[in-house]
């Protein structure tokens, strides 16, 4: 099938027909292509008439093209042709070029009674078009009487390319024609608006600028550029506008494929992916704004080869960026491939059937339009392939967010269970540092306490040492002083204690201490009031608030108290005695507390000297003295 396809389109391709001499026209249904029939004669300066060219049939050569196809030219071109007809009847046929940018198209018919002339040119269109019908082909009514030849001059001027069939047909095939023209240019109209429909719709539903450029290439293209092309606007639209019709169709080419450029690069991402090719767009884009004034402003013959060139260019430079892109295994590139290739391959041979490369065939004359619809349905396919891809790729990335969140969020919550079970743990520790610290604080505390303890009482007997009394009466001295109160002391010493030790041993000696030592404490036990262990078995009992007489009857008290110890031995019971001495004061401002230390001192003498066992009180005028002598 496709090769019978490829067979048919290179037969189309190759195919030439050259005839000379004269038409005879035999059935009223056949249908002849004249160009086979004719002489040329190219007026490269336009200046000839038909009577110069009617004189001088030397000028004509025969036609070795199966069509007009002249490519872009500014010449006159005279076709000469001759039609015989044998038949009895007169013979009616129509003459038309299947093309519809021709500037001017003159026939004229050499008749017995001269040369007749008919215009179908665009600004002769409404005078002398004698056909009533209502095409928008270049045609001409042939009315050839019976047993007659007839000469004709078709004269033809185009600032386009000077290209066309040339058709001879009935009257009934050319209505044949016209509708099947009609409906082909129907069809086509509906597929391009389809399309066009398609992509506005994406173009309103995606609000993207590439869209936007792809409409406008299709509007400007393959509507409106097509149209022209096919002379709709002029025939059909009544828009028939010598400069809108050349200037304006190449200008609208220009714009279109400007369009292309930006839709591209902006469909295919250049920007974002790939530099390189977004540069090379840029380039093109500069060569079709170039084109586009260029086709403004300069001779119309010149501006369409321009924009053919440029177009060719820029055509096959978005070929090289998609090539590029696709080989980098970009699947929207591929097809924007596949898309503007039918495209540019259907302007391609059409622009070479134009250039007098390529015959002028109904493969050729039609390759635009073909490439053009199989470019737009491929560019819908491809639109809505990307629109689903990125839809995909969109859920794709939405899906892999939604997990990656979900993970975050899992992270997130162990690493809060961590924080929370650390902070516990670290709580815990701190909890059980501190119960630590307090234990050993507070153990610290007791062992402070004891060391305290012992560094101000007396091992042995457990009341206080001479350390503390050192520092603790001052103290008291200060407080009676300032509280004007008074102070008094006792002095206490064991009676002839060497002799205990001596006779019972030291550890005797020991327990005599302890055991006199609390039978002081059952008698001085107000808190402010202090017991010391003066010296080795010497007492000093300070009495806080207390005056000589409540002093002295304190002491008689003691060394009763001590007479009455009874140290229970193995074969005997130890009985010991004290001798003391009183002191008091009120202490004075600038008055030594060594001095009362002193007196009383000099009592407990007095009272070991009186025979001990005794309490001698300092004098109550030394006393006085104390506090005067200052
Ligand atoms: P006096 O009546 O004059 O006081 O006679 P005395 O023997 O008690 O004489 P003095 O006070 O000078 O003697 C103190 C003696 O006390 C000397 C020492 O052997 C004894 N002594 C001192 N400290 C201790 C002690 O801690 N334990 C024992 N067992 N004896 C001690
Ligand atoms: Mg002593
Ligand atoms: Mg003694």
């Amino acid at each position: 099938m496709l090769l019978r396809l490829l067979a048919t389109v290179v037969g189309l391709l190759l195919s030439t027909a050259a005839h000379t001499g004269t038409l005879t026209l035999h059935d009223a249904n056949e249908r002849v292509p004249l160009m086979g029939w004719t002489e040329v004669y190219v007026d490269d300066t336009r200046s000839q008439t038909v009577q110069d060219v009617n004189a001088h049939r030397d000028w004509f050569q025969p036609s070795a093209l199966e069509a007009i196809n002249f490519g872009f030219t500014e010449a006159r071109v005279w076709l000469r042709f001759s039609i015989r007809n044998n038949l009895p009847v007169t013979q009616q046929r129509i003459l038309y070029l299947r093309h519809f940018l021709f500037d001017e198209v003159v026939l004229h018919t050499v008749t017995d009674n001269g040369i007749h002339s008919q215009y179908s040119g665009r600004e002769h269109l409404d005078q002398h078009n004698a056909s009533p019908l209502p095409t928008r082909f270049f045609h001409f009514q042939l009315d050839i009487p019976p047993n007659t030849t007839r000469d004709y001059y078709l004269a033809l001027t185009s600032e386009d390319a000077l290209s066309s069939s040339l058709t001879l047909v009935s009257l009934e095939q050319f209505q044949r024609i016209m509708i099947i023209d009609a409906a082909a240019v129907t069809f086509y109209s509906a597929l391009i608006l389809t399309n066009l429909f398609f992509a506005v719709f994406m173009l309103v539903k995606l609000r993207e600028v590439e869209l936007l450029y792809y409409v406008g290439f299709l509007v400007f293209h393959h509507l409106i550029a097509i149209m022209m092309l096919e002379g709709v606007p002029a025939s059909l639209l009544g828009f028939d506008n010598l400069f809108w019709n050349k200037t304006g169709f190449i200008f609208l080419i220009n714009v279109a494929i400007t369009m292309a450029v930006l839709f591209s690069r902006s469909f295919l991402k250049l920007k974002e992916k790939y530099p390189v090719d977004y540069l090379i767009s840029r380039g093109l884009l500069v060569l079709m704004l170039v084109s586009c004034v260029q086709s403004l402003l300069l001779p119309h013959v010149i501006g369409s080869a321009l924009t053919t060139v440029f177009c060719m260019i820029v055509g096959v430079g978005i070929m090289v960026t998609c090539v590029r892109c696709a080989a980098k295994h970009d699947r929207v590139a591929k097809l924007f491939l596949l898309s503007w290739t039918a495209g540019v391959t259907g302007a391609t041979l059409y622009g070479l059937k134009l250039w007098n490369i390529l015959p002028i065939n109904g493969f050729t004359n039609h390759a635009w339009h073909i490439g053009t619809v199989v470019e737009a349905i491929l560019f819908s396919f491809t639109i809505a392939d990307r629109v689903t891809t990125e839809r995909r790729m969109r859920l794709q990335a939405q899906t892999e967010q939604v997990e990656q969140e979900r993970a975050l969020r899992q992270a997130q919550e162990q690493l809060l269970q961590v924080e929370t079970a650390a902070k516990i743990e670290l709580e815990q520790q701190v909890q059980e540092r501190t119960k630590d610290i307090t234990q050993i604080m507070a153990k610290l505390e007791f062992q402070n306490q004891q060391l305290t303890e012992l560094s101000i009482n007396d091992p042995l007997t457990q009341v206080r040492n001479r350390r503390f009394f050192n520092d603790a009466f001052p103290e008291l001295w200060q407080e009676a002083q300032r509280e004007g109160g008074w102070l008094s002391i006792i002095l206490l010493d064991i009676d002839h204690f060497k002799a205990v030790n001596d006779n019972y041993g030291h550890l005797t000696g020991d327990q005599c201490l302890v055991t006199l030592a609390a039978n002081l404490r059952q008698w001085v036990s107000r808190p402010k009031d202090i017991i010391c262990r003066y010296g080795g078995e010497e007492f000093i009992i300070v009495l806080h608030a207390t005056d000589l007489a409540s002093a002295t009857q304190l002491a008689q008290r003691l060394r009763q108290a001590v007479s009455e110890i009874q140290i229970p031995l193995e074969d005997t019971t130890l009985h010991i005695t004290a001798s003391l001495g009183v002191a008091a004061t009120i202490p004075q401002p600038g008055a030594n507390p060594e001095q009362l230390i002193a007196i009383c001192d000099h009592a407990l003498y007095q009272a070991k000297s009186n025979g001990r066992n005794q309490v001698s009180v300092a004098g109550a005028l030394q006393s006085r003295s104390l506090s005067s002598n200052r």
